[in-house]
């Protein structure tokens, strides 16, 4: 995998404002399209930010409404677009039941193939060049947060050394990089392990979905390359946090902080602090020193690899 691209489709929680739609994060890997939650109006917040409708997995972190009444909509508009591919769905039990409704209300069948599976702690989706695994949380109802997990990359190719080894120039060197044994112009079998350098780290993202501080995003999100977390609430809404399992941007700070997350983006926050989230931005700073900023709509990056 070499792209790895995250758009913030929606960044408000519990209900839109008019700079934030309800959470959805859209994840280019390469050339798969994965979402991350879909609250309502996240068909137009695609539209919007470029990222194309060719999605070939869901993940919920839950099923509170804002996180996934989006997709009765968007499957509507991948019906009538003519799409033929299949669609997954992964979320945390009740997903089979509600989701079933939710994309069947109101028709009867799908023009394409759609499988809902549901996921537990320790549970993973392995594909090309990465996997998605899950992990339990606390919240108020059955909830989960996801880390996108690249696969390690091999070391970096040593061409004097393939040079040195008689190995011939050309596709034997994309061979060798690829895993693959080659015969060298003297007859020698070489193996990777000879010409390669020891294997590089993949990168991990960690989305925290709805919960309070959790010691398994702790655990996660450890050296991790991004983590994404909800960021509800600010210091002097400290109870209503703790009252709706959710997590005020300081506990964020501090979870980054323990995990020792190499950059952090703040979403899922209270409509009190739509247009303005600098005050979460600083409660949270107070406790994380490194990378950190609050997402909006629209917010794209792209994580370099790891050398
Ligand atoms: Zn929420
Ligand atoms: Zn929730």
């Amino acid at each position: 995998m070499s792209l790895l691209r995250l758009t913030f489709l929606g960044t408000s929680a519990a209900q839109p404002t008019i700079h934030r739609n309800l959470s959805g994060i859209a994840v280019k890997a390469d050339t798969d399209l994965l979402l991350f939650d879909c609250g309502e109006g996240s068909q137009r917040q695609m539209i919007r930010f470029g990222t194309g409708f060719s999605v070939d997995a869901v993940f919920f972190s839950h099923f509170h409404a804002d996180h996934y009444l989006g997709i009765i909509g968007f499957i509507r508009t991948l019906g009538m677009g003519g799409r033929s591919e299949p669609l997954v769905l992964y979320g945390p039990p009740p997903a089979k039941r509600l989701l079933r409704q939710a994309v069947l209300l109101g028709v009867d069948t799908l023009p394409f193939q759609l499988d809902i599976l549901e996921l537990q702690h320790g549970g993973s989706v392995r594909r090309n060049g990465y996997t998605v695994g899950a992990i339990q949380v606390d919240h108020r109802v059955s909830a989960l947060a996801y880390v996108l997990q690249e696969d390690e990359r091999p070391g970096r190719f040593n061409l004097e050394k393939a040079r040195s080894l008689f190995v011939r120039e050309g596709p034997d060197f994309g061979r060798l990089q690829r895993g693959e044994s080659v015969v060298a112009s003297t007859g020698q079998t070489i193996q990777p392990a000879d010409v390669l350098g020891p294997s590089r780290p993949g990168r991990r993202i960690v989305i925290s979905g709805d919960t309070r501080p959790c010691a398994t995003v702790i655990a996660a999100a450890r050296d991790a390359d991004l983590l994404i977390h909800e960021s509800t609430f600010s210091d002097d809404e400290q109870e209503r946090a703790l009252e709706t399992r959710h997590s005020t941007a300081r506990e964020a700070g501090r979870v980054a902080k323990e995990a020792g997350a190499r950059r952090v983006i703040l979403t899922h926050l209270s409509s009190r602090h739509d247009p303005d989230p600098s005050k979460l931005l600083k409660e949270a700073r107070e406790e994380y020193s490194g990378q950190i900023e609050v997402a909006y709509d629209g917010l794209t990056i792209e994580l370099p690899l790891r050398d």
